[in-house]
């Protein structure tokens, strides 16, 4: 209690000049009304309440929303009635000075904002929402009175449902596909890497049998391949290249690995020619000198001399004939 008037207004103190019996109350001895300053417009049939908005709104002046449950100090007065309940008006001041006055609908359990201010509409759909519709009592009632209102009430619900079904097993598919185990899943793995190594394993070792280099890869056996391969002709013998090899061959297994024995025909050696030049010098010392003298030399004589064969080359000679008898063995 801090002060008079607020010990006034709780009847907490009583005047030494206030008699119950000749004033009645201590409001009518203090001559206020028992709601104080909220009836100070009771004479024009208003009183103030403190008021909350029943939804969203924006007010008309300036522009702002104002929420759902603010409260205002509002003017609720009667403007008129519905049967017998009364339809109240409450008109609060916004901060901006708009006047705005919302007031009571009985006939939809509602209220109306008439003046100062629009409604925010928030209308629900339940198909938006992803929900089904329960239908209303009268609803169901009319339905089950027409008997093509239900017939087309029950296809409508069957295709529905088909197209549901479709979509849970979409979901489903999904589902077990994201939350598939673990083991299974390695399990398949494993076996798809241990194939694809044994198909590896495999193409190396054609590889190796064809004496391929590790790099070069084999490509899988297509018919196409195999019917072309078939088609071509491999000369094996008659060719120009097998008669020059032959005839290479035949040389090599047929001359003197020295030359000596065979003279010139082997100067294409460097060795071999020296060897013959050294023999043809000898033969030539041997016609032109002998120790005779010019007028008694036999030349016949020197001729067969240097004609017979040195031991040296009777070796090389027998050397070659025991090769030509192995190669003949061989052959
Ligand atoms: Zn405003």
């Amino acid at each position: 209690m801090s002060s008079l008037a607020a010990a006034r207004a709780d009847n907490f103190y009583y005047p030494p000049g206030f008699d119950p019996d000749k004033h009645g109350s201590l409001n009518k001895f203090q001559g206020q009304h028992p709601l104080r300053d909220r009836a100070r417009k009771i004479g024009e049939g208003i009183l103030i309440i403190r008021f909350e908005v029943p939804f969203n709104i924006w007010c008309n002046q300036c522009g702002e929303h104002i929420a759902k449950g603010v409260r205002f100090n509002a003017e609720k007065k009667q403007v008129g009635s519905y049967h017998s309940t009364k339809v109240w008006a409450f008109t609060m001041r916004h901060h901006c000075g708009c006047k705005i006055t919302i007031q009571t609908d009985p006939k939809n359990a509602e209220y109306l904002v008439t003046d100062g201010a629009r409604r925010k509409v928030e209308s629900y759909d339940a198909e938006d929402a992803q929900t089904v519709e329960i239908p209303d009592a009268n609803e169901r009632a009319a339905v089950s009175a027409d008997p093509l209102a239900s017939l087309e009430r029950k296809t409508i619900q069957a295709q529905q449902a088909a197209e549901g079904r479709a979509q849970l097993a979409v979901l489903a598919q999904q589902s077990e596909a994201r939350h598939r185990d673990g083991y299974s899943l390695n399990k398949q793995l494993r076996a798809a890497l241990r194939q694809s190594k044994k198909a590896d394993a495999q193409v190396d070792a054609k590889r190796k049998s064809l004496g391929l280099a590790d790099h070069v890869k084999l490509l899988p056996e297509s018919k196409a391949d195999a019917q072309t391969a078939q088609l071509v002709l491999f000369q094996h013998s008659g060719s120009k290249f097998h008669e020059k090899h032959q005839d290479k061959r035949r040389k090599v297994t047929t001359e003197s690995i020295f030359g000596a024995a065979s003279g010139a025909r082997s100067g294409s050696r460097p060795g071999a020619a020296a060897a013959a030049a050294a023999a043809a010098a000898a033969a030539a010392s041997a016609a032109v000198g002998g120790g005779l003298p010019p007028g008694k030399r036999r030349p016949l004589q020197a001729a067969a001399a240097a004609a017979a064969p040195s031991a040296k080359e009777q070796l090389q000679q027998r050397v070659l004939a025991c090769k030509r008898k192995k190669l003949a063995q061989q052959a």
